[in-house]
């Protein structure tokens, strides 16, 4: 897989996502399996793997978390 950006090899990696909701809610998950690209430095993430944090971030609001480090690995 190549970057869409500027066209160097991607590989594969890790990414983290930063999630904000509203004003008082910040939660960045570390740790995201992702395609890095080289030159860049841009990230490419999985669909399958964007259900999993989306799903990740209902468990961690219906528990209260508004602000935090989750690392994916452990989450998933
Ligand atoms: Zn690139």
């Amino acid at each position: 897989m190549n970057c869409p950006l500027c066209r160097g090899e991607m590989k594969h990696g890790t990414s983290h996502i930063l999630i904000e909701r509203g004003e008082d809610a910040v939660i960045v998950i570390i740790k995201v399996p992702a395609m890095v690209c080289e030159q860049c430095g841009d990230d490419f993430i999985d669909i399958q793997v964007t259900r999993k944090i989306e799903a990740l971030l209902k468990k961690l609001e219906s528990e209260g978390l508004k602000m935090g480090f989750v690392d994916y690995t452990r989450a998933a």
